[in-house]
């Protein structure tokens, strides 16, 4: 059984000293492609190099709203070149989008989000979208600038919110919210779904399951994720594994990547 972890923060410093080893961990149990969403600048031009040294890695390029505060004043440029410059392991811009947490004005992120819509469109890749609190005003903003897809990531709140994401072509990227039985608005949510809008992530290091709080979260969990999201949808959970390989191929296009393994 094959899974994707579709979003995994594997190059922040809580994996440092032993990515290998926590890669192998993950492949041991499954998880055999991983995509490494970009955050900020400083780490664009690392991405690829990190990637290039472990089979199965992949990364998005993208500046992320809890670090638009501290950004250059020229950064759409630079990630405009490391877009138009970059290999086949960048899947997707992001990630990028809002959040009602930051005390950064609205303005100021809803820029930044519609340049990165922008970007997604020039070079025709989908969005890792991050969206907290902030889900109708991210729906009004991709209803103008149609992107090809994309997830958001780490869904949290309700069925119509998530079936209306699916309906504009934003896949819905299921991680540790659904182990929490108090999570019951987005446990409903993500059961009543079509099974193919939804892709697999850890976020790790951050996101801990239930049972696991306090512990840094880390992508070998992946398969806890599967096994709640099977028995939360009452699904066979290898067919299950299945149809989310194939949903998050459609999401990154990796029928199209030269020597990937369908
Ligand atoms: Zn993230």
């Amino acid at each position: 059984m094959l899974m994707t972890d579709s979003h995994c923060h594997f190059d922040f410093a809580a994996f440092e000293s032993d990515r290998a080893q926590h890669w192998q961990r993950a492949q041991a149990v499954g998880v055999h492609r991983l995509v490494i969403p970009g955050i900020e600048e400083a780490q664009w031009p690392a991405l690829p190099r990190l990637c290039a040294d472990h089979q199965g890695l992949y990364y998005a390029l993208g500046l992320h709203p809890w670090w638009l505060a501290k950004a250059s004043t020229d950064w759409q440029a630079t990630l405009g070149e490391a877009l138009s410059t970059a290999d086949e392991r960048c899947v997707a811009v992001g990630e990028f989008g809002l959040d009602r947490s930051l005390t950064l004005a609205p303005e100021v992120q809803e820029a930044a989000l519609i340049a990165q819509l922008k970007l997604a469109m020039e070079y025709q890749l989908p969005v890792i979208l991050h969206s907290q609190g902030t889900h109708d005003r991210m729906l009004k903003w991709l209803r103008r600038y149609p992107v090809k897809g994309g997830v958001v990531h780490g869904f949290s709140g309700s069925r119509q919110q998530a079936e209306t994401f699916w309906k504009l072509g934003l896949h819905i990227g299921v991680g540790g919210t659904i182990t929490y039985p108090r999570a019951n608005k987005t446990r409903q949510a993500i059961a009543a779904l079509p099974v193919d809008a939804l892709v697999l992530e850890t976020d790790a290091p951050d996101m801990p399951l239930c049972g696991f709080q306090g512990q840094p979260n880390h992508p070998a969990q992946l398969p806890r994720v599967l096994t709640a999201l099977a028995e939360l949808r009452q699904q066979d959970e290898d067919v299950l594994a299945t149809q989310l390989e194939k949903n998050v191929n459609q999401l990154f296009g990796w029928s199209f990547v030269k020597g990937e393994r369908q």
